[in-house]
């Protein structure tokens, strides 16, 4: 929603950070600086600094920092119109919008109330119906009691043809409402009927709090066993995570959020005293799951019974690639029960240490491949090996790539560079730079570890400049991106013999570079004659962009720390908002890749 610029100052102005943060944490005011426990990472002494004139805020645990928007973003799981909302609401600010937003704002929360009187009347059927006895049964024979039931708002749909749609008649809801809204439909006689009849209820509600949908488990007859609201306009199953709104300043605290398969599998984690438990809603875990998560914390923990095509169904999601920015972990549950069966077993320590002990999803995945082999047969090690190269091939940083590359030659056996091959060939479609080669000054023992994945991008920026590559022309190069001296002035060398030529005229080497034993000269050498695929040049720079900047931030961040000691507010100020900045640039350079 675009609200006016001067409204988003004047709602920042008013609202006092320090004020803000001790709503949900621990706060200490020394002097003009106040520190407050951090509520992104887990700590016990502050570390994040709040400068409440400013409204600016930095983590020198975690790193996180921002303004006041930020904040209300990353702890309540808004987005910015969200943030903005929900401070003016404080601020007492009546925020101005455009006409159309508003319009669209309304149709929202019509359906939003609508929605909200449906969860009542399912609630009141099922608490007081005489033909609600058998969702009642059911719920009790889960070990759900009444404050359960309104904990998570639970309900029975009476199995009548339109019961719903008369309460609602009743309550003034337009028939049209309550069809965009998903709760009734047109009969092929032209009546209206409910979607939902005879099953027990489980609203489902957005980020924010509010029901805009529900799933809907059968008790007996025909049908699915769950069948789930449709898509609206406020109901988006991509876009949903069911028990996100309970869940995520759990999920921020702990910096860890764990996928569970069903309604059911949440309630009971919540109950179980694990209050960080989603599951999607209908469908598989896709992309957009994945963002919302990202919201709230970077580690993402899949519990799923280990023996189910379930579990697979919902790791099929990272078939091409996995994102490199979490971390994705697998908790291996006792075989053949879910979360919800083992809380019913008692065995609440059981899911805890499955959670604790979760491993990497893509170690899980390589060692699930390699079970599947007898690695004592040298034909089923190679196909081994390709199963586990083609998995190892869906993460987009060569480090770690390098890193369980090394992991299935030793569980295998195979040489490390056949293992190396085998990732190479199933990551060579995806855009990503190319995996690991020989390095520098290999010694025929095999790969040597990089020095650092930033001085390799760089290399491998210097490979495509020598090659003087045409893709060049369509990315802004300069030796700014350069961090260290070496690969500076290997910079300046390619660039001296390139320049004049035209995009793809190939530069004479031997001549340039021949005579030159400088350690620039020598590592230009090496890298001309590397010849495994050339790397992205936009894929490149982006990552050298973002390495830039983390150098900056970590430069005033130390300065930062230097400062807190003195007295000097003003320059405090100046290089926590610097800080801020760059936290900015950098995020958004993230978003634009
Ligand atoms: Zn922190």
């Amino acid at each position: 929603m675009a609200y006016a610029r001067d409204d988003i100052d004047l709602v920042r102005d008013k609202t006092d950070l320090v004020e803000l943060a001790s709503e949900i944490t621990k706060v200490r005011r020394s002097g003009r600086s106040t520190m407050a426990v951090c509520p992104f990472h887990s700590e016990k002494t502050p570390s994040l600094s709040i400068d409440g004139g400013r409204g600016l805020y930095h983590c020198f645990g975690c790193g996180k920092s921002g303004d006041v928007y930020r904040w209300v973003q990353e702890t309540q799981g808004l987005d910015f119109a969200g943030a903005v909302e929900f401070l003016a609401r404080r601020a007492g600010v009546t925020l101005k919008v455009d006409p159309e937003a508003a319009k669209r704002r309304s149709r929202r929360e019509e359906l939003v109330d609508v929605t909200a009187r449906a969860v009542r009347f399912y609630m009141n059927r099922l608490k007081t119906a005489s033909d609600a006895g058998p969702a009642r049964a059911y719920l009790r024979g889960r070990g759900y009691n009444a404050d359960v039931v309104d904990q998570f708002s639970l309900g029975y749909s009476p199995d009548e043809w339109d019961e719903l749609v008369k309460h609602l008649r009743d309550d003034g809801v337009k028939d049209e409402a309550m069809i965009k809204s998903g709760l009734a439909s047109r009969s092929s006689r032209g009546s209206l009927i409910d979607r939902f009849r005879g099953r027990v209820m489980f609203p489902i509600f957005d980020v924010r709090g509010d029901a805009v949908g529900f799933g809907a488990r059968i008790l007996e007859g025909d049908g699915p066993k769950y069948l789930n609201s449709s898509e609206s306009p406020i109901y988006h199953k991509s876009r949903l995570l069911y028990g996100l709104n309970w869940a995520k300043s759990e999920i921020v605290r702990s910096d860890t959020s764990v996928v569970v398969e069903g309604y059911t599998d949440v309630i009971a984690m919540h109950l179980a005293g694990m209050p960080v438990a989603v599951a999607t809603c209908g469908t598989a875990l896709g992309e957009d799951h994945l963002d919302l998560l990202r919201r709230f914390s970077e580690r993402v923990v899949f519990a799923f019974d280990a023996d189910e095509a379930g579990a697979e169904a919902a790791l099929r999601g990272f078939d091409r690639s996995v994102p490199g920015d979490l971390d994705l972990r697998v908790a291996v549950l006792p075989e053949g029960k879910d979360p919800a069966d083992v809380v019913a077993a008692g065995d609440v320590d059981k899911l805890r240490s499955a959670v604790d002990e979760s491993q990497p999803l893509l170690k899980f995945r390589i060692e699930s491949e390699l079970a599947k082999y007898n690695l004592d047969e040298p034909e089923a090690r190679t196909k081994a090996v390709r199963a586990a190269g083609a998995v190892i091939g869906l993460h987009p940083d060569p480090v770690t790539r390098h890193e369980y590359a090394v992991l299935v030659s030793r569980d295998t056996g195979v040489d490390l560079k056949f293992v190396e091959a085998a990732m190479r060939r199933t990551g060579s479609t995806s855009r990503e730079a190319p995996p690991p080669d020989d390095g520098f000054g290999g010694d025929g023992a095999g790969p040597q570890p990089y020095r650092s994945g930033t001085f390799r991008t760089e290399t491998e920026l210097l490979r495509l400049m020598l090659a003087n590559d045409e893709r060049l022309a369509s990315v802004e190069l300069s030796r700014d991106l350069f961090l260290s001296d070496v690969t500076i002035e290997a910079y300046d060398k390619v660039a001296g013999i390139v320049s004049g030529l035209a995009p793809g005229e190939e530069p004479d080497l031997g001549s340039a570079l021949g005579s030159d034993d400088s350690p620039s000269g020598a590592l230009l050498a090496t890298v001309a004659l590397d010849a495994t695929p050339l790397a992205d040049p936009e894929d490149l720079v982006g990552l050298l962009e973002v390495a830039v900047i983390d150098t900056r931030i970590a430069d005033v961040r130390s300065q930062l720390q230097k400062t807190e000691d003195t007295s000097d507010g003003q320059g405090y100020s100046e290089l926590l908002q610097q800080l801020v900045g760059l936290e900015q640039q950098k995020r958004e350079l993230r978003s634009e890749r």
